[in-house]
């Protein structure tokens, strides 16, 4: 099996791919102006599992279209949804994000959580944009610091990793920059992190490890995933992901 594989097959149970919550995802819902709007059509991209989508789905009574890479994570989405009795609003599509089959202007609202660096911030906002209505609402989480100063380990980390991380004042600019005006920002608090994603991760690694034979593949993914927990659980006063709500500008 691939490094790619043994991801899907690590991360395919688990009810979020990334930091996040049911909470914030409403919360993010109350400042779109979203609610109460029957009939729209709502895009989830990198949607994964459907942290996002089962959630926008009962809150919404809207079409979502909620599109990943991998079609393994949308049966595991498709299979959730079905329990949550929320199934036929949602539809699945595997197609990359940066290359979408969508007319232009399609959709009311873009949801993404904890996806958009795949492409990289500027990229996503650049060109998911031209999907959205006039006055379509844009509403992404992406990686962000929340100091001015940082300890070097973890500069030097995300530098490596994600050089685009940024400010939440950064981000708003970006989306000033490419015709958005922001409506809200707030960043994920660290039980989003803790508790919503590392710890139900944490606990699948022994039966990850066990069904992978305890391969040297699988021990190195649970490695680099509890190196990233390390360097979280260190640093989570200066880093966390800032979920940004903008609207799609006229101009
Ligand atoms: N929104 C989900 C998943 C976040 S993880 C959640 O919050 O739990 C990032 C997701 O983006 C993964 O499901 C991954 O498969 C997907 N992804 C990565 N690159 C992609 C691409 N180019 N096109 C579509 N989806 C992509």
């Amino acid at each position: 099996m691939d490094d790619a594989q043994l991801l899907i097959e690590l991360h395919k149970p688990n009810r979020r791919l990334g930091p996040g919550s049911e909470t914030m995802t409403r919360q993010a819902l109350a400042l779109s102006g979203l609610l109460g709007r029957p009939g729209l059509e709502v895009a989830d991209l990198g949607c994964g599992t459907g942290a996002s989508a089962v959630v926008l789905a009962e809150q919404l009574d809207v079409r979502i279209t909620a599109v990943d890479l991998f079609p393994e994570f949308l049966d595991e989405l498709q299979r959730r949804a079905e329990g949550r009795g929320v199934a036929t609003r949602i539809t699945t599509l595997a197609a990359s994000f940066d290359a979408l089959p969508f007319e232009p202007e399609s959709f009311d609202a873009i949801w993404s959580e904890g996806a958009i660096y795949n492409l990289g911030f500027e990229a996503g906002v650049k060109g998911w944009r031209s999907f959205l209505k006039p006055g379509g609402i844009l509403a992404v989480s992406e990686i962000t610091w929340l100091t001015a100063e940082r300890p070097t380990e973890l500069q030097a980390h995300w530098d490596r990793e994600y050089p685009e991380i940024d400010r939440a004042s950064g981000k708003l600019a970006v989306l000033e920059r490419h015709g958005f005006t922001p409506v809200g920002y707030f960043p994920l608090p660290a039980s989003c992190w803790l508790e919503d994603y590392y710890r139900p991760l944490r606990a699948r690694f022994p039966l990850f490890l066990e069904q992978n034979a305890h391969s040297a593949a699988a021990r190195a993914c649970v490695a680099a995933e509890e190196r990233e927990i390390a360097l979280y659980e260190r640093h989570s006063a200066h880093v966390s992901y800032g979920f940004y709500i903008a609207r799609k500008s006229l101009e």
